[in-house]
């Protein structure tokens, strides 16, 4: 895939529509931003585009305000965090599109920066609207790509408004960086390479257990997700969660596995409940009865999936290992997340959860990478085309 990389792209004095992913975790009013790792992922593509003097247009989605205005969603309160993290003004506008948005646009200095207003409060985002793309487009010079999170999407500022910059559309850092850290996965990641996949839904990871088949050696299941596996398998899996259409693709998925020998392992211990909210009645079982519900796999499991951990020379987590926004069911997700830490694999950490587990545990500093897009980077450890890619390669 040959894509122009920032460096390659002249900038000086253009003004520069960024994709960034400012969806940022926010405190319940929306007037501040409660974890800004996202926004500091975007830094070094920022820092680098005032450098050189470009002028700046951010734009982001947050949240889901299903194409109305949210004022809850406003992006004014990342443009607040970023203009604490740079030190400097960023001006802010009340539509993403419009004449206030062009005109701040055309009056911004060099090296100054204009974060657009959530660009889902157009439902044409979403909808991929080419007129939408247009008006966005009328804002800028040149187009830099540095949201992974979204590149899955075939979103307006994603996938149609690259098109619009013929040979003058890059990607990039955070963009950049995440294609070479995940690429090292897909190509010759060095053995035993282990993959630990969690979460509650099998249909969101199906396709990605099936594509890892041909590239990992162990697979190490948990969440919700393992109930419908061992349910495939005839096991009692009590109250869980199980998805049953994905019954018999579970156990088709199981079938490939031990075909291309790979080792799957499944909880064989648990903390299960009755509910998800009975936290003081939870307990360590081995076999899961009706009215129990497996919440997070047990110490013997989290003990067997350590051990294969301990043993990698790569590593790919993605999901949690159960309910662990709650301390009763947080052991199993603590326990792969101290052992990813512990090992010398170069180790992928994605997805929105994991990536949560990893901050919470205070260990991002023994990750190799954690990703900032958890479905972008299944999909392209899946092999599938990223519509976002798509369209900047082609410019
Ligand atoms: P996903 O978005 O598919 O990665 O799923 C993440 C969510 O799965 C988290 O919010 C967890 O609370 C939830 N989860 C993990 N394990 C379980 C489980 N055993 N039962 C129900 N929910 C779970």
């Amino acid at each position: 895939m040959t894509l122009r990389t920032l460096e390659e792209l002249d900038v000086t004095g253009k003004r520069v529509l960024v994709r960034v992913d400012f969806n940022t975790p926010m405190e319940e009013n929306g007037t501040r931003v409660s974890d800004d790792t996202r926004i500091r992922a975007s830094l070094p593509t920022i820092e680098h585009l005032r450098e050189q003097g470009a002028r700046l247009i951010l734009m982001s989605h947050l949240g889901r305000p299903a194409g109305r205005v949210q004022p809850h969603l406003s992006t004014e309160a990342c443009g607040a965090r970023l203009a604490e993290l740079l030190d400097c003004e960023i001006l802010h506008t009340d539509d993403c599109v419009g004449w206030g948005a062009r005109k701040l646009a055309s009056e911004l200095p060099e090296g100054g920066v204009l974060l657009l207003e959530n660009l889902r409060f157009h439902a044409e985002e979403k909808g991929g609207e080419a007129g939408f793309a247009d008006h966005l487009a009328e804002l800028g010079d040149c187009y830099v790509s540095d949201a992974f999170g979204v590149l899955h999407r075939s979103h307006a500022s994603v996938y149609v408004l690259p098109s619009l910059f013929p040979g003058k559309a890059a990607v990039g850092f955070l963009v950049q960086k995440e294609l070479e850290q995940l690429g090292v996965l897909s190509d010759e990641p060095k053995r035993p390479y282990v993959a630990v996949l969690g979460g509650a839904k099998v249909s969101d990871k199906i396709g990605v257990i099936e594509s890892l088949l041909r590239t990992v050696d162990t697979l190490l299941i948990g969440g919700a997700m393992a109930y419908t596996f061992l349910k495939a398998q005839d096991i009692p899996v009590g109250d869980s969660l199980i998805e049953a259409p994905k019954l018999w693709q579970a156990r088709q998925t199981l079938e490939k596995a031990a075909k291309a020998d790979v080792k799957v392992l499944l909880p064989t211990d648990h903390v299960a409940a009755p509910a998800f909210d009975a936290q003081d009645q939870s307990k360590v079982v081995t076999v899961l009865e009706p009215g129990m519900m497996g919440l997070d796999i047990g110490p013997d499991t989290m003990q067997r999936y350590a051990l294969e951990l301990e043993g990698a020379s790569t590593i790919l987590w993605n999901g949690p290992m159960g309910v662990f926004e709650k301390p009763a069911f947080r052991s199993g997700t603590e326990g792969v997340a101290r052992a990813v830490a512990r090992s010398n694999a170069f180790s992928v950490v994605g997805g929105g959860d994991s990536a949560a587990a990893i901050a919470m545990f205070g260990l991002g500093d023994e990750i190799s990478h954690v990703s900032t897009g958890g479905g972008a980077s299944l999909e392209f450890l899946e092999g599938r085309e990223l519509p976002g890619l798509k369209a900047l390669e082609a410019t």
